[in-house]
């Protein structure tokens, strides 16, 4: 009988996964029971289910044609650009497929440490110190060999990418501030950002690309790769726009750079932990990232990072399509009681996890009506707040009143136990002392004059940053980390680098292992060595 592929077998909706008890400013957003439930390890997923059964089963008659190439590259985000051009420049006839009608860019922070730019900044980071750093943040559940290899080869991929994009006008600059901290954590000053952030980058590399004869094939997703018995991966089969399958053979490799599962719920609920899956919505503007470059390697006997993995979570307010208000606030936080729980200064990935063990999984920002005073004033974020703040009052999102009694009774809080919050915030924050939770005293803002603003902040989800176990040359391992010849994992499908929660202060780090690992994957294909 024939099967469907991977990806239609997913297509649950994203909308289902996350059901809300109540509609309105006031609900919790929570997960079924049902959907928390269990975290096998993977030994044990593994044995209760057969790893073919996760790619489909093609009968030779569907292929309709053979190509080959040197190279196989699966995913044209911004590790699967950056491996199609190093491998293309590396000499490798190249084919790189990819699932949706366009090549998949986000963001503007591309992590790198040491590169030219930060030179010219005057900014450098000790290399030892800053693998340290990440290894504690992971708390040691990752390999050290591929953090030291960000470390040591991310300066050289930015550089390689400013040689090729400067000319065509794409300016390289730093990103970040002097001066930052988020909360409790050091801010590293990592990443880059390019004229026209990432949209712009990734459309000249696909220009380069086409100028050097690359073969790109969109809307032909990568289903399933070709490996006899304990041998080397010799290619892939791809189904093209019209339902038919192509097999490539691949001499050098065939690289997955197919990103996470982030749009795939049932590997969502399998493989994170209970906390990260009470999130209101997903950022992911891409739905395609279904994980299936986990599931072809699975299915040919690839490791895999073991759950819980890691999940890129952020929280801010609630209101369609839009997220990020108060999402890097340090402002004062109650939970759905009324309480201060945390200090508010930390960057959006811990102050999710924060969220995520409240009562309801939610905060409400709690603002006066001079809250854009002080030296930030007329700072960019402020006004951007500002801007967005009246309509989210509108929407529901947030809500205001001429006094806290009133605003407690809309935010369903008890009144006692909310002027006794504000009460004592009000004081540390004049003392500039937050004895209770540590804030920065500069940074607190009293909550004294009407009318009041609560704005509910919830938990979202941007993208899965685990995947399958790789070397430092980004070949993919088997359970006994052994090499698997002929394939190579790159970006959010690769494991192995993040731990519990993504280190967002040492900023870009996520597209700055996606460039570097897809650029040293190609390398590592095309010519034996990175
Ligand atoms: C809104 C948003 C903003 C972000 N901003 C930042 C930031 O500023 N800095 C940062 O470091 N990180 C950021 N991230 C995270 C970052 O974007 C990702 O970690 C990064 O894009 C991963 O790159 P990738 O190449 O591994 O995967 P992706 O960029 O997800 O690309 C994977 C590609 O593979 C394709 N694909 C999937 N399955 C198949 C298949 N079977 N065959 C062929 N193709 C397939 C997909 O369509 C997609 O084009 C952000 C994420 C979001 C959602």
């Amino acid at each position: 009988m024939k099967k469907t592929d991977s990806s239609s077998k997913q297509g649950v909706s994203r909308r289902t996964f996350i059901k809300r008890t109540a509609a309105g400013v006031g609900a919790a957003t929570v997960m079924s029971q049902g959907l928390l439930a269990g975290h096998p390890g993977q030994t044990e997923a593994r044995a209760e289910e057969n790893p073919q059964d996760l790619v489909p089963q093609i009968p030779v008659g569907q292929i309709r044609e053979t190509l080959s190439a040197d190279i196989v590259v699966v995913g044209l985000g911004i590790s699967g650009i950056c491996a199609t051009l190093s491998a293309i420049e590396a000499g490798a006839k190249t084919i790189a497929l990819e699932k949706g009608a366009t090549a998949n860019a986000r963001g503007f922070d591309d992590g790198c440490v040491n590169s030219s730019v930060h030179k010219e900044a005057g900014v450098h980071y000790d290399r030892d110190q800053l693998i340290a750093e990440l290894m504690v943040q992971a708390n040691y559940r990752v390999d050290q060999r591929l953090l030291t290899a960000w470390v040591d080869h991310s300066g050289e991929a930015i550089d390689w990418l400013r040689a090729r994009l400067e000319p065509k006008g794409v300016k390289a600059s730093l990103g970040g501030s002097e001066s930052a901290t988020e909360g409790p954590y050091k801010v590293y000053r990592t990443a880059v950002n390019w004229t026209g952030q990432n949209a712009r980058l990734m459309a000249e590399l696909e220009k380069i690309i086409r100028e050097k004869g690359g073969d790109i094939r969109f809307e032909t997703p990568a289903v399933k790769l070709l490996r006899e018995g304990s041998g080397p991966v010799t290619g892939v089969i791809a189904r093209q726009k019209d339902g038919s399958y192509i097999r490539i053979n691949a001499k050098k490799g065939v690289i997955l750079s197919s990103g996470g599962y982030d749009n795939s719920p049932e590997m969502m609920k399998k493989y994170l932990r209970p906390s990260d899956l009470r999130i209101e919505r997903f950022n992911s503007k891409n739905t395609l990232c279904t994980g299936d470059g986990h599931n072809m390697g699975l299915a040919i006997g690839a490791a895999m990072d073991e759950p819980p993995h890691c999940l890129i979570t952020g929280n801010g307010a609630v209101a369609k399509d839009e997220f990020y208000l108060v999402m890097f606030t340090p402002w004062l936080r109650v939970d759905a009681l009324g309480r201060r729980y945390v200090n508010e200064d930390s960057d959006y990935c811990r102050a999710a996890n924060a969220n995520a063990i409240l009562p309801r999984f939610f905060s409400w920002t709690i603002l006066d009506s001079r809250w854009s005073e002080g030296p930030e004033a007329d700072s960019q974020y402020t006004n951007y707040v500002k801007r967005q703040l009246e309509g989210y009052v509108g929407k529901g999102a947030a809500l205001t009143a001429a006094t806290l009694d009133e605003l407690a009774k809309k935010m369903e809080v008890d009144p006692v136990v909310l002027k006794a919050t504000v009460t004592r915030y009000n004081e540390l924050a004049k003392n500039k002392k937050d004895l209770d939770f540590g804030v920065d005293g500069e940074k607190m803002k009293a909550v004294e004059k009407g009318p009041f603003f609560a704005i509910q902040v919830r938990n979202f989800a941007l993208v899965s940053v685990s995947g399958l176990r790789i070397n430092e040359s980004m070949q993919v391992l088997d359970a006994d980390g052994r090499v698997i010849s002929g394939l190579y994992a790159s970006g959010n499908t690769s494991g192995g680098f993040f731990g519990d929660t993504y280190p967002r202060n040492v900023h870009g780090i996520s597209h700055g292992r996606a460039i570097t690992f897809g650029r040293l994957a190609a390398r590592h294909a095309a010519t034996g060595k990175i």
